[in-house]
């Protein structure tokens, strides 16, 4: 089992980490592996799937070329600054470059204890394990940027949580685990040698542009918040809820990353919130653009001591960067819903007409995703099959007739649009009840409901008759009213 290793974090200095290796399990066992991603990565399919390959999944062998190591964070943790959390299950082996010649970290996470865990036990248990896994790789095929899942193994040892629980580990693929908090971790210290330090490294792998500018730090910060405000902007078009926006779930590449209590809505409105832990909907739906706003002030706050040398022009240029969200984030969210109502150009009344189907859903409680599928399939004729698809209540007349005149004005053929519509508007979502269906067999031993909706989720664009009753709503007894972090 061999992992071309070329490793550039565990370059840094001592102080951005903790090495160690992964805490060994007693009796590893494949649950998932992702043939695909690992073939994309130029790894091997079957040393993966070897004993060899199974034991480094699962943190029991340390392959040739890794250096292990744990890596140090802080982050404000709904709105509470935290000076140190750092990975406290999970354990970075290296990096490999994949045939395409793109870098990613491989990272074990719930390897076991670290010097970062604090009172935790540095493990994960199944069912949060194949949460991550089972959305990260629906985020992938809704072409929205998210770290990946390359295997889920089980480690034959109990996790203690309110009951004791199958342990696991999840392979994490990523582009970077650096986060907002890793930034903050250093500013808090004051240590601004390690923060200009982590900087240059993030721009030199990340943002290779900001170099060229004249002031690279405040070109890092804007390349950041146009990130953030594009991802965000993706989630709300899914109908997604990340639950845990704190400053340390919160990647620097702008790649959805710790998947915990997250979501997607069934029915529409804006203050969902499923997590258990998010009492006050702090990271509610609709909340999200201004909690990444309000994170990225954070980022910005971290940066100033690079940003300028005067205090005063510092907090300028970082303010000014931050108040660029507002409008970056504004037009990746019109993009996103104006190609979903099946519109080719801007008009000024866009909004408008966004904002009132909106709201007629939230009134009606239409269910998210189907409403707009349903559109898809109106647009080439009548307004039935909007009424006909569960969930997807009937939509006003005026808004109906409103929203045909606006698509009146384009020439587009209805069959064109509609093909359109359906490759942004998905058929399926990871549905919470279809979700805790597929886990709650896993855990039972079968996998087959897992495979079932992982295969759905791969291809969520097309409408095949076998996913018909992935594309249902929950019924009343079937919602899911609260997601759990599981850590
Ligand atoms: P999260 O809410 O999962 O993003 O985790 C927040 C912090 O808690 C991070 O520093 C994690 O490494 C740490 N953490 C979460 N679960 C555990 C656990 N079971 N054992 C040790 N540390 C944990
Ligand atoms: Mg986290």
């Amino acid at each position: 089992m061999t992992f071309a290793f070329d490793n550039t974090y565990a370059r840094l200095p001592d102080r951005f980490y903790a090495r160690l290796a992964p805490i060994p399990v007693a009796r590893p066992d494949m649950v998932k592996l992702n043939l695909s991603l690992a073939s994309r990565l130029g790894l091997n399919p079957q040393a993966l799937q070897s004993p060899e390959g199974l034991s480094v999944l699962a943190g029991n062998r340390i392959p040739e070329g890794a250096e292990p190591l744990a890596m140090a964070y802080a982050g404000h943790q709904f709105g509470n600054f935290v000076p140190q959390l750092g990975d406290g299950r999970a354990i970075l082996l290296g990096e490999i470059v994949d045939p395409a010649g793109e870098r990613f970290d491989i990272q074990l996470k719930g390897s076991g204890r670290t010097p970062f865990s604090r009172a935790g036990d540095g493990r994960a248990w199944l069912g949060p394990v194949l949460r991550e896994y089972i959305v990260s790789e629906a985020m992938q095929a809704f072409g929205i940027p998210t770290t990946r899942s390359l295997a889920a193994v089980t480690t034959g040892e109990p996790v203690y949580r309110e009951s004791a629980l199958p342990g696991a580990v999840l392979t994490r693929v990523a582009r970077s685990h650096v986060r907002v908090g890793t930034f903050e971790y250093f500013a808090a210290r004051q240590d601004t040698e390690a923060l200009k330090c982590l900087a240059d490294y993030v721009i030199a792998r990340h943002y290779p542009e900001a170099r060229e500018s004249e002031r690279p730090y405040r070109a890092l910060l804007d390349a950041v918040v146009v990130r953030q405000a594009d991802l965000v902007a993706k989630w709300l078009g899914v109908g997604f809820i990340h639950g845990v926006m704190n400053t340390d779930n919160m990647s620097i590449v702008g790649e959805t990353i710790d998947y915990g209590p997250c979501a997607f809505m069934d029915a529409y409105h804006p203050a969902t919130v499923y997590s258990s832990i998010d009492y006050r909907g702090r990271y509610a739906y609709g909340n999200q653009p201004g909690i990444a706003q309000w994170n990225l002030a954070q980022l910005a706050q971290a940066l100033l001591p690079l940003i300028a040398e005067d205090a005063e022009s510092a907090r300028e240029e970082a303010q000014a960067a931050i108040d660029a969200f507002g409008q970056r984030f504004e037009r990746a969210y019109r993009e996103c819903f104006r190609a979903k109502l099946g519109c080719m150009e801007t008009h000024e009344d866009d909004a408008d007409l966004l904002g009132s189907l909106l709201q007629a859903m939230a009134e009606s409680g239409a269910d998210f995703t189907n409403t707009f599928r349903a559109l898809c399939d109106a647009v080439a004729g009548t307004d039935v099959p909007v009424r006909a698809r569960p969930g997807a209540v009937a939509l006003p007349d005026v808004w109906l007739r409103r929203w045909r005149a606006r698509l009146a004005r384009e020439e587009v053929s209805p069959v064109a649009r509609a093909a359109r519509m359906r490759n942004v508007n998905p058929a399926v979502i990871p549905r919470n009840h279809r979700v805790e269906e597929a886990l709650d067999a896993a855990v039972e031993g079968d996998l087959e409901p897992l495979e079932a909706l992982l295969d759905v989720l791969a291809s969520p664009w097309d409408e095949r008759p076998e996913m018909a009753s992935y594309t249902r709503p929950p019924a009343p007894h079937e919602v899911v009213q609260q997601t759990f972090c599981g850590t």
